[in-house]
């Protein structure tokens, strides 16, 4: 089908939910992405931060395919191998525990809530169940996770709501003291706000936080499916603060393109879920998880220290331009903000893609860069350039 027939049927049969570019993709390689008709983008965008290994990565489509070709799936019932390799993996890397698989960022969250009030009820009993959130937050699209998420618009429509939320200010001490109660069981934050437009955590109010959650038993919890996976430079960016989570959910990069999630809990509340308390059919899929145990291997020091220094390559080039339309520039690793004075991000990341660069937004000013893990030197050249005059022309 052409990229024309293709929008039109999409109109015709899939739910409006979507504000989608006017382009149909095809096939990838490395950065790349190809239309049906053969136009070429450079991806800034990693399928929101999905495809770590870019595409037609040798190493993630053998591991796949091998892995369809042997067993598909089987169910929680029995033991498979992929999962259990990619949970001694995750567990010898972060140094924590143990690993809950599920499939999205969404349903990672909401473990990882659950987790928080279950452990909070065996010690304390029940009325021990609030979450604080940051403002600005974006955990998921799940009932309790729009609820989670601290931005007033995500609370319209689909009432009633899961109870049990707080929020704070980000960086601010004494919001969290404003919104804490003996009712609170856990905090849980993104390391570097995504979807709220790339807004960065202090790693000082972080060091503070874990204190405060320690003076009363709250659980931190750090939600990673964005961040996560060397999105930062770290396998996760909690790394970049120094402290221990009590919990800490992934999804996005660790599938190279295939959907998984979870979270990983250090030894403190590795058994809060037992038997029976916590599952899902696809959990642990076995394609899922051998396509994500070939991201970890190719996720090694070299390419983490790779994606520092690209990640600091391309903020640098973008600041250099001095441009009157952007007012900051900031992020970790290949998590990119690039905040706009005048111009409207959404009309931005058009232009960008009529351009030939494929672009996010984030917030109400920011655009936002998750290119692949693995994009070269060259490639981000290239997309610096569409960006800049992209730019140039506001
Ligand atoms: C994308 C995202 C989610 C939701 O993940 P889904 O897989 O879409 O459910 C949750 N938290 C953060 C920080 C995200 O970026």
């Amino acid at each position: 089908m052409t990229t024309q027939e293709l929008i039109k049927s999409e109109s015709e049969h899939i739910m409006q939910t979507y504000g989608r570019f006017p382009v149909a993709l095809e096939r990838g390689s490395g950065a790349k992405l190809y239309s049906p008709e053969g136009r070429e983008y450079i991806d800034f965008t990693a399928g929101i931060g999905v495809n770590s290994m870019g595409y037609a990565n040798e190493k993630w489509v053998a591991a796949v395919t091998e892995q369809a070709g042997k067993l598909a799936h089987t169910s929680n019932l029995f033991y498979t191998e992929p999962c259990i390799r990619l949970a001694e993996t995750l567990t010898a890397r972060t140094g924590l525990s143990r690993v809950f698989f599920c499939n999205s960022g969404a349903e990672a969250n909401e473990g990882m809530i659950k987790l928080a009030r279950k452990y909070s009820y065996d010690k304390y009993g029940r009325g021990r169940a609030t979450i604080i959130t940051l403002h600005n937050s974006f955990h998921g699209r799940t009932i309790t996770t729009l609820k989670a998420t601290g931005q007033a618009h995500f609370h319209d429509y689909f009432f009633p709501f899961t109870e049990g939320f707080r929020y704070a200010m980000a960086n601010s001490m004494e919001s969290l003291h404003a919104a804490y109660s003996r009712n609170v069981c856990a905090v849980m934050l993104e390391p570097i706000q995504g979807e709220g437009g790339v807004c960065m955590i202090d790693p000082d109010y972080v060091r503070e936080l874990r204190e405060f959650c320690d003076e009363r038993d709250l659980l931190l919890m750090f939600d990673e499916v964005q961040t996560g996976i060397g999105r930062t430079g770290k396998l996760f960016a909690y790394e970049h603060f120094g402290v221990t989570p009590d919990a800490v959910s992934f999804a996005k990069g660790i599938g190279g393109g295939l959907p998984i999630g979870g979270f990983i809990c250090p030894e403190k509340t590795a058994e809060v879920l037992g038997k029976g308390q916590h599952g899902t059919t696809f959990g642990g899929n076995p394609v899922a998880c051998a396509g994500a145990c070939a991201v970890l291997e190719q996720l090694d020091d070299a390419l983490l220290a790779e994606v520092t220094e690209k990640g600091n390559y391309m903020r640098s080039v973008i600041s250099g331009w001095n441009l009157d339309c952007v007012s900051d520039v900031r992020g970790t690793g290949l998590m990119t903000g690039v905040q706009l004075r005048s111009a409207e991000p959404g009309a931005v990341a058009a232009k960008c893609v009529e351009n030939g660069l494929l672009m996010l937004t984030a917030g109400s000013d920011v655009l936002r860069m998750l290119p692949p893990l693995v994009i070269t030197r060259d490639e981000l050249d290239q997309g610096l350039e569409i960006l800049k005059s992209t730019l140039e022309a506001i």
